[in-house]
């Protein structure tokens, strides 16, 4: 994870992402009425979860869940615990898995949830605690068919351990399908965990393909190097690419020949705090030096607003693949335009995590558990057609990826709210 540049100039996350559905709005002709409807959240829950400390004093944490749209199915997105953590970056990030479900046409609608904590300021039984006390307080509004959150930022399989413990016990009923990324001893689904990483490799090779680029002589930079990240730089260094430039919240590394992916994720395992930061035998650099890399693929894997006004000019790089959430501010992403970069939209690159987790959660349903091979050439055909019917309209109607991405989803939504009869008395 790493801080965002130049913040004073980023407008929020809400009006970002609100800002790309209104221009597919737009584009789409929608009736006033739906764009109403989906410009803004349906339900926001705010709670302030209490935490009595080993230290026995009580911190008191803003905890959200914001709810989007259930207009194709129950809300579904993650939760994230850092400090950044406010409403109107929930509001964004619901908002942004609405679109990412109806992109990759799985039948969830979108939702997120967050609390505002270091986590790193917390033990784990403060952090089990803390989250097993905020999932008691919003767990009026979620259910396996309501709502059913999963991992983000900083948190992890673990942390869906604890929630499930807790819903189990407050529904006094087997609800496990409550939340998805949940370790596969209880009920989590193999792939899961690499899945986010995966989709973003699979988006990254496809759009090779088209361009008839040989994956062999890309040279990759990614930002960030958790769970996204690391993964995503494995799949792709697999496919032959190199990685010549990872980073995490400690710095980066550049290697001109290519960095040993398997060697940097052994060496996250054992390092103090899991850093990069000390990795031998490469050129340390900045975050933002990273960005600015002269490569052939950009990753941004990490936080949102990372490419802005501040730098958009100065980013060598002829493709960028948004892993992480909204990386790209709008002003940024005109600038990129502009310059002839191609961006794959966060809500089609890194939708490999969401498609995942509806295969652990069919699986929950079914009590049948499918093996690692079905999980993955399942989530491989569905980015493949996600990608290409994106790719299509994009140059049927000469209009950037994102802007196509969001004109199938909003449009897939918007049907949707009318088919349930939004029009009709
Ligand atoms: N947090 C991930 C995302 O932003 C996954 C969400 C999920 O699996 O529900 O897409």
């Amino acid at each position: 994870m790493v801080s965002s540049p130049a913040a004073k100039e980023i407008p929020s996350l809400a009006s970002a992402t609100q800002h790309f559905f209104r221009e597919a709005a737009i584009h789409l002709k929608l009736d006033p009425g739906i764009i109403k409807i989906l410009e803004r959240p349906q339900r926001e829950v705010t709670v302030q979860v209490p935490l009595v400390k080993e230290d026995g004093t009580l911190e008191v944490f803003s905890g959200y869940r914001v709810q989007h749209s259930n207009a194709r199915g129950p809300f579904k997105g993650g939760i994230r615990f850092h400090p950044s953590v406010d409403l109107e970056e929930v509001r964004g990030l619901a908002a942004l898995m609405t679109w990412k479900c109806a992109v990759v046409n799985i039948p969830y609608g979108g939702a997120k949830g967050g609390i505002a904590v270091d986590p790193k300021h917390l033990t784990k039984r403060e952090l089990k605690t803390l989250t097993q006390n905020f999932i008691s307080m919003i767990m009026p509004v979620l259910g396996p068919f309501k709502d059913i959150p999963a991992p983000d930022v900083n948190t992890s399989a673990e942390t869906m351990g604890w929630i499930v413990a807790k819903a189990c016990e407050l529904a006094d009923d087997d609800v496990r399908g409550i939340v998805t990324g949940k370790p596969i001893e209880i009920g989590g689904s193999l792939g899961r965990r690499e899945a986010t990483g995966k989709g973003v490799a699979v988006s990254t090779l496809r759009l090779l393909k088209w361009l008839g680029k040989d994956p062999g002589k890309m040279r990759v930079a990614v930002q960030g190097f958790g769970n996204n990240g690391s993964y995503t730089a494995l799949y792709l260094a697999q496919a032959g690419c190199k990685i010549q430039a990872v980073s995490d919240i400690s710095g980066g590394l550049y290697k001109e020949s290519g960095l040993d992916i398997n060697a940097l994720f052994q060496y996250v395992q054992t390092s103090d705090n899991h850093l990069l930061a000390g990795y031998p035998d490469a050129l340390p650099i900045s975050n933002e030096e990273l960005l600015e890399t002269d490569v052939d693929v950009l990753i941004p894997a990490a936080l949102e607003n990372q490419i802005t006004v501040a730098n958009a000019e100065r980013i060598k790089a002829p493709i960028i693949i948004e892993a992480a959430n909204a990386p790209v501010t709008p002003e940024a992403d005109v600038i990129l335009g502009k310059r002839g970069i191609t961006v794959v939209p966060d809500i089609l690159a890194n939708a490999g995590g969401v498609v995942v987790s509806y295969f652990e959660w069919v699986q929950n349903q079914q009590g049948y558990y499918w093996d690692l091979d079905t999980v993955n050439t399942r989530l491989t055909m569905i980015m493949h057609r996600a990608f290409d019917d994106i790719y299509t309209l994009a140059n049927e109607q000469h209009i950037p990826l994102r802007k196509a991405a969001y004109v199938i989803a909003v449009q897939r939504v918007a049907r949707a709210l009318e088919q349930k009869g939004m029009f009709v008395g």
